[in-house]
């Protein structure tokens, strides 16, 4: 069944789910392995969602949260469960990509920044897209060639916290990557691969195997989750099975 949306602060947002199952066995470990010091009697299969959002605001500006895994042969086709289905996401919230008019890529891993650029052409034709400057410093050759050369001008890059549009806001959270942002609208954050697996709400400094830097990574989820908690906020998130999770005061 597909996601609600919800509305925050006159934004409209829409989870869009981009594919649902295990991650591939090139890179799949137990959960107690992926995220040490959690997860202890759990299953071991971890069921990911991929999930990217559509925010519209009152004026109906939208801005499309991270891309997704993209088409059967995208870079994420290695380790991903299946390809993925932005675009009929979009549709059924009836959205075309020509009307996106920004896109934020929380960061430059395949299953977020794949459904950006297929078969060499931009998807999101009149969208600027939003990166972090350490993302697109950091970024591996084989990625600025598949995602950021292609998008040209499309391209805006920002230093930390900056405004997509009045009220929509992007923060620099580095650690997963060197330049992974969130998306704050209200008191809503969307949390990209800050927080992946509850485990992480459970205990906050439950790391995970691929995070770029973990105690960097770990710094960032505390002080996030402890910020959206002290106002009673709520997260969006890309990989658990329910798109929003409220936080309350620990
Ligand atoms: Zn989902
Ligand atoms: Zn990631």
């Amino acid at each position: 069944m597909p996601h609600q949306s919800i509305t925050v602060a006159g934004v409209d947002v829409f989870p869009l789910c981009d594919a649902v199952g295990p991650m591939g066995a090139s890179i799949r470990r137990p959960l107690p392995e992926m995220f040490p010091g959690g997860c202890h009697g759990e299953s071991d299969e971890w069921i990911l969602h991929f999930h990217c959002y559509l925010l519209r605001d009152a004026a109906g500006r939208t801005v499309l949260v991270d891309t997704g895994i993209g088409p059967e042969d995208s870079p994420a086709a290695s380790w991903a469960p299946v390809p993925g289905v932005l675009g009929a996401e979009l549709a059924r919230v009836g959205v075309s990509p020509e009307e996106v008019d920004a896109v934020v890529i929380t960061h430059l891993h395949s299953d977020h920044a794949s459904g950006a650029v297929i078969g060499g052409t931009p998807v999101f034709a009149n969208a600027r897209h939003v990166f972090q400057r350490a993302e697109i410093d950091a970024a591996a050759e084989d990625v600025l060639g598949n995602v950021v050369r292609p998008l040209g001008e499309r391209v805006q890059v920002v230093d930390g916290q900056a405004d997509v549009l009045p009220g929509i806001r992007v923060f620099h959270t580095p650690g997963h990557t060197p330049g992974h942002q969130v998306v704050q609208v209200g008191d809503l954050v969307l949390t990209g691969d800050v927080v992946l697996h509850p485990a992480q709400l459970a205990d906050p400094k439950v790391p995970y195997l691929y995070d770029d830097d973990p105690e960097l990574a770990t710094a960032t989820r505390m002080e996030l989750l402890e910020r959206v908690r002290a106002a009673r906020g709520m997260i969006a998130t890309a990989h658990f099975a329910e798109p929003f999770t409220v936080l309350s005061p620990a």
